[in-house]
């Protein structure tokens, strides 16, 4: 064997199982299809919980603002609920440049080794084992362990033979704008709206000149999806009709895909491990990857030294990777919100879900959104949703009910 472990994607979760992996002293190959570790998007806003596992200081250069409160509004109306720090906790903008960075150099100063322009085609199998990955037009690597960290379309997940029949991914465009005018550098935004769609757009300053303005939207259905407004002509309308961005410049383009209906059915077998977006390790409903790709990731570094200290890569032995990660509260976050988020889809094709967040931000607390939203409401929030919104919650669930009947679960 070539390697103890392939890593396939330098997203966060690739890297930061590259980094750990290295660490401890595996030998450790990285394939990225792209130039660099940082050509593609890594995502920015996080709670202490990723300052943690990427071990850095919240006044270093990793992080590029700190937020005191988010507000989520209607583009609409104007209706809003504000979302302080004493029910948030902390929130930050990383400069996912420097991170993406800081990972990659460790990865590297411990040995790792990095290949670019490497666009993975497929798992190669020995029996039912996986032993390495194909790519390029003719190149294979092999390693005791292949990771798919390959994102939203792994190739690794699909010839290995991983299914995931809830897929709903969301789509996100995002602009970093410099030159915009008297932003509160503390608020960062969550605005829903008409042209929005199944989704949000948002806005997280980086200064008073410079602000992050995001769209992410899933489509709940294909003629919902035709109906609506490209998603970048959302952001230009916004930067016009807003004077903080009106006169703005616009210094960057980025998009990508995120899975939002929770953890796949299976994600290990023998000889492979998926790990990120790959694996659906999404917490959905506010499409929050990064926290959870990087825990993902040092879990699944954890696990390959102890496979590669017992010589046992067997479907039984590399499933543990995996037992560990379901047990762990960010998963079962993760599946709260992605049966959420697959209950949202289901209402929005038949029903109007842009009057459903209407009532939502007129009626429900910051508390009670803000833990639903996270997806540790607990039995105490249900009881008050059943009885001080009962009305609110009715209307919704009798949409929700029709919507099944019609088009199943
Ligand atoms: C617009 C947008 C904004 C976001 N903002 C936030 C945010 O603020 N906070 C947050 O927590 N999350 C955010 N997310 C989500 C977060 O970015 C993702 O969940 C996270 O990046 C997933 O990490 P990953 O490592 O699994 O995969 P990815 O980051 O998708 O990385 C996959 C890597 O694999 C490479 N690759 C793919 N296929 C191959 C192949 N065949 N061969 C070789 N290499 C391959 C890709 O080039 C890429 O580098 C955002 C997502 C989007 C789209």
């Amino acid at each position: 064997m070539g390697y103890d472990i392939i890593v396939v994607g330098t997203g966060p979760a690739g890297l930061m199982a590259a980094e750990h992996a290295s660490m401890q002293g595996l030998k450790t190959l990285v394939l990225e299809k792209h130039a660099s570790a940082t050509d593609s998007l890594m995502g920015e806003l996080v709670t202490d919980r990723a300052l943690n596992l990427l071990r850095v200081k919240p006044d270093s250069e990793y992080v590029g603002n700190k937020f005191t409160s988010i507000v989520g509004e209607s583009l609409d109306t104007g209706s809003n609920i504000v979302v302080d720090r004493t029910l948030l906790g902390n929130s930050f903008l990383l400069d996912e440049h420097n991170c993406k960075e800081l990972m990659r150099d460790r990865a590297l100063s411990d040995g790792g080794e990095f290949r670019y322009n490497s666009s993975v085609k497929s798992v190669v199998k020995e029996g039912a084992s996986v032993v390495g990955v194909k790519y390029d037009s003719s190149n294979e690597a092999r390693a005791s362990l292949a990771v798919g960290a390959d994102g939203s379309f792994s190739r690794v997940s699909e010839t290995a033979g991983f299914t995931h029949p809830k897929w709903l991914l969301s789509y996100g465009h995002r602009f970093k704008l410099a030159n915009c005018k008297n932003v509160d550098p503390n608020v960062a935004y969550f605005y829903v709206g008409k042209d929005i769609g199944l989704g949000y757009l948002w806005l997280y300053p980086r200064s008073e000149t410079e602000v992050n303005l995001g769209i992410g939207r899933v489509p709940s259905s294909k003629q919902n999806w035709r109906r609506l407004p490209p998603m970048q002509d959302v952001l230009r309308k916004y930067m016009k009709t807003h004077p903080e961005t009106a006169n703005a410049k616009i210094v960057s383009v980025n998009g990508g895909v995120v899975p939002c209906a929770g953890i796949i059915p299976r994600f290990t077998d023998a000889g492979v491990a998926l790990c990120g977006n790959a694996a659906g390790q999404v917490s959905s409903i506010v499409g929050g990857g990064v926290t959870t790709c990087l825990h993902a990731g040092q879990v699944l570094a954890k696990h390959a030294k102890r496979m590669v200290d017992s010589n046992d890569f067997s479907k039984k032995s590399v499933y543990l990777y995996e037992k560990e990660y379901r047990r762990s509260k960010l998963a079962s976050n993760i599946n709260n919100t992605g049966k959420g988020m697959w209950a949202v889809s289901k209402y929005s094709m038949l029903n109007d879900p842009i009057a459903a967040a209407e009532i939502v931000l007129g009626q429900l607390d910051a508390r009670t959104l803000n833990e639903l939203i996270q997806g540790h409401a607990s039995i105490a929030t249900y009881m008050t949703l059943m009885t001080d919104f009962l009305p609110m919650v009715a209307k919704i669930g009798v949409g929700y009910l029709k919507a099944i009947a019609m088009t199943g679960l």
